[in-house]
């Protein structure tokens, strides 16, 4: 589809909070922020129409908003997001300004999601300017907490009122933003985690857009890996049902114990993670060896077993790196060396922490200041 107006000819109007929430219901919050369940005082929306291209970009009191039954999401779901963090910079120089990480890469991934959902892609400069335009508006709405962010999740959707199948004409693009707390204190918990029998994706389908599909459809695997005791679930590839892919929302290394590194091979079917694709480049940069190559089960618990692999992790936005402890698929269940977070987890997790808090160098400018 074509995607008419540049990002430069959408100014965003500005409709500030009539009553935004007091000062002391929020510090309450910010001082406890969980994840995802308490949201700023603005969101930004910005419509698109085929006629129209992208138009009405708007800073707008956080609220619901009026969908037709018919909307073409409720029935197809047409829909693709993204998540990324604002946080506070801090130590060693730093004078506390905000930044995000990456989010040219969230944007890029964007417009691939959108385009394999058959949506229109967003102009250049967009979502990075609504984002920014977002933690501008809610700038008071950063946890208070140690190691806290503000959580974005930028969205687009199909809005257009009609039953036939085919791509919708309008579509409307928004974002939140949600106080979140740290989700490691110190030391990061290892999880636990289930091989599911169920598949998350098959070659030829949707598994590397991030679309809201992929998660309905991984509820029910997930409520299993719950309900059985564990953490998380693990999928393998839907074909030979032997390759390790992912968890449900976050892609997964393995280390071994000449301290090379594995970690699956993006091949349309795992989500092309940013946070995956910077620690392969920290990794690299460390001396490890990193190789993209698809890795068996059979081959990880016999390697568990042997001691030939010592370590395994899984990383993403929200958690950045979570190591993981133990495995248990139908027949069997290993663990990951003392089922501990390893030595190279750690190392890993605390050089991308400290490029992100600007604590450490930033050299490859993944660090974008916003004030
Ligand atoms: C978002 C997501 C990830 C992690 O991507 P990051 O860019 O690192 O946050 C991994 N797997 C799935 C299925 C995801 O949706």
């Amino acid at each position: 589809m074509a995607t008419p107006a540049p990002a430069a000819s959408l100014t965003f109007s500005r409709q500030p909070h009539p009553a935004p929430m007091a000062a002391a219901q929020r510090a309450e919050i910010l001082a406890n922020p969980g994840f995802g369940t308490k949201f700023s005082d603005h969101m930004v929306s910005v419509h698109f129409d085929e006629a129209l291209g992208w138009h009405s970009a708007e800073v707008l009191p956080y609220g619901p908003i009026a969908l037709d039954p018919a909307a073409a999401v409720l029935h197809y779901a047409q829909e693709i997001f993204e998540g990324l963090k604002a946080y506070r910079l801090a130590g060693n120089g730093a004078d506390g300004g905000i930044a995000l990480f990456r989010p040219e890469a969230n944007a890029a991934r964007f417009n691939a999601s959108a385009t394999r959902l058959a949506m229109p892609t967003l102009p250049d400069g967009l979502f990075v300017a609504a984002v920014k335009e977002l933690v501008k508006a809610d700038k008071d709405w950063f946890p208070t907490v140690e190691g806290g962010s503000l959580y974005l999740r930028p969205f687009l959707f199909a809005t257009e009122a009609f039953l036939g199948v085919r791509p919708s004409k309008q579509y409307r693009f928004l974002v939140i933003a949600s106080p979140a707390g740290n989700y490691f204190k110190s030391g990061a918990p290892a999880v636990s985690l289930w091989v599911s029998d169920y598949s998350r994706a098959a070659p030829g389908g949707t598994g590397a857009a991030k679309c809201g599909g992929n998660y309905a459809a991984s509820l029910v695997p997930t409520a299993e890996a719950f309900a059985r005791g564990h953490d998380q679930v693990l999928f393998l590839d839907a074909v030979e049902r032997q390759w390790i892919e992912e968890l449900g929302g976050m892609n997964l290394f393995f280390v071994m114990a000449d301290g090379s590194i594995v970690t699956p091979p993006l091949g349309g079917t795992i989500l092309p993670g940013i946070t995956r694709e910077s620690l392969i480049l920290l990794a690299r940069e460390e001396g490890l060896t990193v190789r993209e190559e698809r890795y068996s089960l059979a081959q990880w618990r016999s390697d568990a077993t042997s001691g030939a692999l010592t370590e395994t992790f899984a990383c993403g936005t929200a958690a950045v790196v979570t190591p993981v402890g133990k495995v248990t698929s139908e027949t069997d269940s290993f663990m990951i060396g003392s089922g501990g977070p390893g030595q190279i987890t750690q190392k890993l997790r605390q050089r991308l922490v400290s490029i992100q808090r600007g604590e450490a160098a930033d050299p490859h400018g993944w660090v974008h200041r916003i004030d």
